[in-house]
């Protein structure tokens, strides 16, 4: 019996988890099922080959690790960084503390995560600053006070900014002085490293970054991030993390084999500069509108906006899917790697149209 073909719908701004995978990325999970038979939980030939080619990528011997969502691979990370008498310092906004369901408490046994304010500045919204850092590592020093450990920082952040390679430097300095180490939640890894136009080694290891978080999913892939290792001493034993959380995927081929296809030709940084480009669109066919007022330029994939309670309520009832109120920004309107021009024209006249004339 063959289904009748279902009919795209309405592109929506959502997230960028609402688009499918890119054909790359479904060419090889193809090609991945027509290889047979595989052995089993990562002793595959396809995880071998985009391990090793996340180490060219790299430049350099890192240990890598697929797991199914973002949630695991940073609360798996954090956990290994960690003791559970141990903290984290990051920001207010921060998806591992306002979306992970406390994920990072849960596997660390009970690390803390602290948090310090984000940056209010337009243009550095949600980013950590080496003050604050500071501020929060020098706050207490006694045994009655969670120890801090790590530094976390979300690349590109909550609030679609990006942090440059010297305000990284710069955390990571901080970082190393107080014997902390960083993590880097990369769910948007991609769309930062497209708009910095630098070598993902410049803005991770080469930095400071002891582990990233670097998302798939949110690029292109069905499912599936990949926990990157700079400092291999930090892995020992992070397999059996992975596996004790129900994050080991038996055919490990079909989360690993479409990495090729993100890796291929670098789909990963076009898909990525895609969405970028598309916020910018839609983000110059709204900021001069009367009643719109958006926070900042996107440097990433997402714009953000406030709108009249009323046009979100029209563009609602027109169908239109976004968030509000992430991280205290208003209306989020996220643009994925196949998000069209005319998708984002459309909605841009919908937002025009929706607005007191
Ligand atoms: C989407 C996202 C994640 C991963 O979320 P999952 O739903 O668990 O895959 C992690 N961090 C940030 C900043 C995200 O936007």
């Amino acid at each position: 019996m063959t289904h009748p073909a279902t009919p795209p719908r309405q592109q929506q701004f959502a997230s960028d988890n609402y688009a499918g995978m890119c054909p790359n990325a479904a060419r090889w999970f193809q090609e991945a099922t027509a290889s047979g038979h595989e052995p089993a939980y990562g002793d595959d030939g396809w995880t071998q080959r985009v391990s090793e080619a996340l180490r060219e990528l790299f430049q350099t011997d890192c240990d890598i690790y697929f797991v199914f969502n973002g949630t695991a691979a940073n609360s798996l990370a954090l956990a290994s960084l960690c003791q559970s008498y141990h903290s984290v310092i990051c920001t207010s906004v921060a998806h591992i503390e306002t979306d992970e369901c406390g994920g990072p408490e849960f596997f660390s046994n009970g690390s803390k995560l602290l948090v310090a304010e984000a940056d209010s500045a337009a243009g550095r919204l949600g980013k950590l600053t080496p003050d604050a850092v500071e501020a929060m590592v020098t706050k207490r020093s006694d045994i009655h006070y969670p120890k801090p450990k790590v530094v976390s920082l979300t690349q590109a952040t909550e609030l679609g900014t990006v942090y440059t390679v010297e305000e990284v430097r710069a955390i990571a300095a901080i970082a190393k002085r107080r014997h902390l180490k960083v993590h880097m939640d990369g769910a948007r890894f991609a769309n930062a490293v497209a708009t910095l136009g630098c070598q993902p080694s410049d803005i991770t290891w080469r930095a400071g970054v002891d582990v990233l978080c670097f998302g798939g999913t949110k690029n292109g892939l069905p499912v599936g991030e990949a926990v990157v290792f700079f400092d291999r001493a930090l892995s020992v034993d992070f397999a059996w993390r992975v596996k004790q959380a129900g994050q080991l995927a038996s055919k490990m081929r079909f989360i690993s084999a479409p990495w090729l296809g993100l890796l291929e030709n670098d789909t990963w940084l076009a898909n990525a500069r895609h969405a970028n480009a598309m916020a910018q669109r839609l983000h110059a066919a709204i900021r001069d509108l009367a009643g719109v007022q958006v926070l900042h330029e996107p440097r990433a994939n997402a714009v953000f906006a406030r709108l009249p309670p009323p046009a979100v309520t029209a563009l609602r009832a027109k169908g239109w899917r976004f968030y509000e109120f992430i991280a205290g920004g208003g209306c989020r309107f996220m643009c994925a790697w196949d998000t069209t021009p005319e998708s984002v024209d459309a909605f841009a006249a919908d937002i025009a149209a929706a607005l007191p004339g």
